[in-house]
């Protein structure tokens, strides 16, 4: 994340996850590994992409802005020897899309070189960039991430490892990290785990990704998650060893995981992502019925809750809403009006199965409501006698800190009216939210441990789990406006 757009105001409709990572050590042509890795990961970030490469005697790296298969081709690959390589793919950051912010970052220290590729936001880190400019720090990127360099570069232990827990220790927020030494790899998960990581092993080799969908498309196996608050170092021999310098805290990770971010092919801590959003689908069935004629989901990331439902439910489920797959993402459409049209070229209504139905629509979550309002619309314009609206996750009411793109808080729909508004707003006959407990139970568990809860909810609750030391000012502001 960009660290002097703490609250950037994305233009979309959508949270976004920012990030993406990928690592793989002990492989012949590391770097194709990677590539394909990261295109897999390609849904988590779609603005740049780089990999850095180790030859046994030199770091590589080659980065562009883009998608992984514009960005890399064989001869990109080519320049990449080595038997380690990690990757990362990203969302631009407003003001911040040149390519000195695009990871993985790399730097020479003394104690050798380095490079870092990281997902999540650290929520400390311009408190800490004052501190180190203050020091002598010079700064080569606007990116959070750089703020985790100086801290190694700066360390006073004699190992690299010593020195890369030093630094984390002084880090606060939500980060999954795939280092390169001259070593080896480190991979590691905050103490809370909020952004995910997971581990395997293709051949001799050992990979690390954000998803276990990136293990499917390589032909890796997947080991396990990496555990919140553990390092797992390799070394180029293939010896593993892990290390918990963070003690045990209870586990945060981030709910929206299984809400929207992943891909729904992939297992995360444990669960399928798929299996998770069908049974978020029935949990609404159960507290938000609505006698209809059809369950239409909006496309792609309705589609397993609407199934869900529809089985819950026992009302059909039909594709009233036909999705373009050739139509770029909404949110680069700079004005409303282009976003609007963007909206209807993306998806059209399929007027065979809506007219004259009473429908219910599922879409994984409201953000600004503006989709939401232009799909109704879509669904009246083709003949719909109602148009019940049911969402797969709580009010979305809180702006993320912890690495996802969202819009300021006065910009979502949820924070600023309550439901019988936001129907009125869509203009939808009738509209529900599935539960906070819906949701614990759609993800297996009985409910929200209100005390000490199973994962980080904030932007539906708004209980951070961790400190917010460069946003807790703006963050109390915004609250009580
Ligand atoms: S605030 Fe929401 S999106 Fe951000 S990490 Fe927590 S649950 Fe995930």
């Amino acid at each position: 994340m960009n660290m002097t757009h703490p609250f950037r105001d994305a233009d979309g409709d959508k949270l976004r996850e920012e990030c993406g990572i990928f690592g793989v050590i002990g492989a012949k042509e590391a770097a194709a590994i990677a590539a394909a890795g990261l295109h897999s990961l390609q849904h988590r970030g779609q603005e740049a992409v780089g990999i850095t490469s180790f030859s046994g005697a030199e770091f590589h790296s080659h980065r562009g802005i883009g998608h992984v298969a514009q960005v890399f081709s064989q001869k990109e690959v080519d320049t990449l020897p080595g038997s380690m390589a990690s990757g990362h793919v990203r969302y631009a950051t407003t003001g911040g899309s040149g390519l000195r912010n695009v990871q993985p970052l790399f730097a020479d220290l003394a104690a050798g070189g380095f490079s870092i590729a990281h997902n999540g936001n650290i929520s400390n880190a311009m408190t800490l960039k004052r501190d180190l400019v203050s020091k002598g720090s010079i700064f080569q990127s606007t990116s959070d991430t750089e703020v985790i360099i100086h801290l190694v570069a700066t360390s006073r232990y004699p190992t690299l490892l010593d020195r890369f827990v030093d630094a984390l220790r002084m880090v606060e927020g939500a980060y999954s990290l795939i280092c390169m030494t001259a070593e080896g790899m480190i991979a590691c998960r905050d103490p809370l785990g909020i952004r995910p990581l997971v581990m395997g092993r293709i051949g001799d080799a050992t990979v690390f990704a954000s998803e276990t969908v990136a293990f499917d498309v390589i032909g890796a196996e997947f080991i396990r998650s990496i555990e919140p608050g553990e390092l797992v170092q390799v070394d180029h021999k293939g010896t593993i060893s892990s290390h918990r310098p963070f003690g045990n805290p209870a586990p945060r990770p981030c709910i929206f995981e299984h809400v929207y971010f992943s891909r729904p092919d992939s297992v995360m801590d444990g669960r399928s992502v798929y299996q998770v959003r069908k049974q978020i689908g029935m949990e609404l069935a159960k507290e938000a019925f609505a006698d209809a004629d059809v369950v239409i989901p909006v496309p792609d990331s309705g589609v397993p809750a609407a199934i869900g439902y529809a089985q819950q439910s026992g009302i059909p489920f039909e594709l009233g809403i036909i999705r373009s797959h050739y139509v770029g993402r909404t949110f680069i459409q700079p004005g409303d009006a282009a976003r609007h049209a963007d909206v209807k070229r993306k998806h059209n209504a399929n007027r065979a199965i809506v007219e004259g139905k009473r429908i219910i629509l599922i879409d994984d979550s409201i953000v600004r409501g503006t989709t939401s309002k232009k799909i109704v619309e879509m669904m009246r314009d083709a003949g719909a006698a109602e148009v019940h609206m049911r969402i797969a996750s709580p009010p979305t009411e809180h702006s993320c800190f912890y690495g996802v793109d969202t819009p300021e808080r006065s910009k979502l729909l949820a924070a600023t009216m309550d439901t019988e508004a936001m129907a009125d707003f869509i203009k939808a006959d009738s509209l529900a939210f599935v539960s906070i407990d819906g949701l614990y139970r759609a993800v297996g568990e009985a409910e929200r441990a209100t005390k000490c809860p199973q994962f980080c909810d904030a932007c539906f609750t708004g209980d951070y789990p961790t400190r917010l030391t460069d946003f807790a000012d703006r963050e109390a502001e915004l609250n009580a406006a």
